[in-house]
């Protein structure tokens, strides 16, 4: 008889924590308290982007779990290779987002979970049970983990050898699981909130980008106004997600559909212009207002291998590092690994899971955080542009030995998230002391010397 789970959270970590258990010969039974998404026509009520950026730990998870699967639900993906910078005055500069050509990609959230929901769909030792919403779980050492569910508002009862609470930030698994056990957890609102914006395709097919796309689909574009920024992702139809970022303070200021006006046509003209004013005025005026928090916790597990959380039950991170989806696949993998190498003892492997991926969880955590202040500001700073022309100079020359942040983060699966900041805080005092170097080259040797270097970085992507 296979050992029965229950898989809390239908969203993009419990579809493929279902079907790579199910690929172990577990008896999967996959929760979600919304109705099948595919059923429905409304739109994303959880008000987060509808276009997600996938780069190698999320690909390379996918994989691991199954290639076929992942050639299937990644088939639409558009590649991005660098962000493209809006300034105020409607210029735009690209920065590389790799070394040697790598991207990250652009992908469609709803399509994405509905891709995975219908791959789950085709393995029979996977249930799916959508309107179960879970309210309680009776932990149990000697018997089974008996959970309950509201589902059409009457109570339903099922009973796991283990569940997997992949139940998102604000898990019901997870504050069920704090009953059990002295789980250290915090949980912080970071002082930004996010409003969604809509370019519609372009109205004419674009030669240049192959597509109806009114700017380029192969690049993140932000437009960073060191406080605030704007930025925007392409779909495939050739429209764009974008998505405003600002302080609670700001966003509540702009009161009016004057103000309104006023701040999006200062700060933003261009992006207006592909928006439409109208269009951007109603949707801050209208679009829900998203918040964003980090939560962290420890352990994810309870012993006896009887339950454990997975993705943002465990982990809640801010969007700027495009890393919450990824890291999240990236944990079904791990989780996966440890199974394996415990031959299926998931005492030992929940228990070493939970000693070893806390750092990496806690590290992507903070990077995420201080990647807002790269997107928003940094990136328009002379300093930081040739400090980043630099890095990428010398990644180029020592391909392997050196490694910005940004690569060991979003193409470099192997490297642990915590080895990614432990790596770079010894490349950046070196890139520290280069910089310095050359700016007092600069200064003694006067305006030819600086006419040099200032053109050797500049032409440098
Ligand atoms: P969720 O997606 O939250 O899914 C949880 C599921 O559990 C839901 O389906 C929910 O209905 C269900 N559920 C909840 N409670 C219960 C219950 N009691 N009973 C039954 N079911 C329940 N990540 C990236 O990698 N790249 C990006 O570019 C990126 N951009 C982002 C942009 C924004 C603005 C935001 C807010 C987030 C972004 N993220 C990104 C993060 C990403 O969205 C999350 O990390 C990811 O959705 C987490 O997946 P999950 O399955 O763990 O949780």
């Amino acid at each position: 008889m296979p050992e029965s789970v229950g898989v809390i959270g239908a969203g993009l970590v419990g579809c493929l924590t279902a079907i790579a258990l199910a690929k172990r010969n577990f008896d999967v039974t996959l929760f979600d308290y919304r109705q099948d998404p595919r059923l429905t026509t409304t739109s994303d009520k959880n008000l987060r982007s509808i276009n997600l950026a996938i780069s190698a730990r999320g690909i390379e998870s996918l994989q691991y779990v199954d290639k076929e699967i992942s050639e299937r639900v990644l088939k639409d993906i558009i590649p991005m290779h660098g962000r493209m910078i809006h300034d105020r005055a409607g210029n735009q500069e690209s920065q590389n987002y790799g070394l040697f050509g790598e991207c990250i990609n652009s992908i469609d959230r709803g399509v994405l979970n509905n891709s995975l929901l219908d791959e789950v769909d085709k393995i029979s030792n996977i249930h799916t049970k959508f309107g179960h919403k879970l309210s309680q779980v009776k932990f149990n050492l000697q018997s089974k983990q008996s959970c309950t569910f509201m589902a059409d508002s009457s109570k339903a009862s099922y009973d796991f050898d283990f569940i997997v609470g992949c139940d998102g930030a604000y898990s019901t698994t997870r504050s069920q699981m704090q009953r059990d056990i002295r789980m250290d957890y915090s949980q912080e609102y970071i002082d930004c909130c996010y409003i969604e914006l809509y370019i519609a395709p372009a109205k004419v097919h674009n030669t240049e980008f192959n597509g109806p796309f009114a700017i380029s689909p192969n690049h993140l574009h932000i437009w960073p106004r060191h406080n605030y920024m704007l930025i925007a992702l392409a779909n495939g139809d050739g429209s764009f997600t974008s998505t405003f970022f600002g302080p609670w303070s700001l966003v509540e200021s702009l009161d009016t559909r004057a103000k309104i006006q006023e701040f999006l046509m200062s700060n933003f003209p261009d992006a207006l212009e592909l928006i439409g004013t109208k269009q951007a005025v109603d949707a801050f005026e209208k679009n829900p207002r998203g918040a964003l928090m980090c939560v962290e916790c420890k352990p994810y597990h309870l012993d006896n291998g009887r339950a454990i959380i997975l993705g943002d039950a465990a982990h809640s991170m801010v969007p700027f590092y495009g890393q919450g989806m990824n890291c999240g696949f990236e944990d079904v993998r791990v989780l996966m690994q440890l199974l394996d190498k415990h031959e299926g003892d998931r005492t030992a492997a929940f228990a070493e899971y939970s000693q070893k991926r806390h750092t990496d969880l806690v590290s992507i955590i903070e990077l995420a955080k201080n990647n807002y202040k790269e997107m928003s500001h940094s990136v328009t700073s002379n300093l930081y542009l040739m400090r980043k022309k630099l890095d990428t100079m010398l990644g180029r020359l020592f391909r392997d030995k050196w490694l910005p942040l940004y690569t060991m983060v979003s193409f470099r699966a192997d490297i642990p998230y915590h080895m990614a900041i432990v790596i770079e805080q010894k490349q950046k005092k070196i890139l520290s002391y280069l910089q310095a170097i050359i700016i007092a080259a600069m200064a003694v040797g006067g305006l030819g010397m600086y006419k040099v270097l200032r053109r050797t970085l500049k032409n440098y992507k």
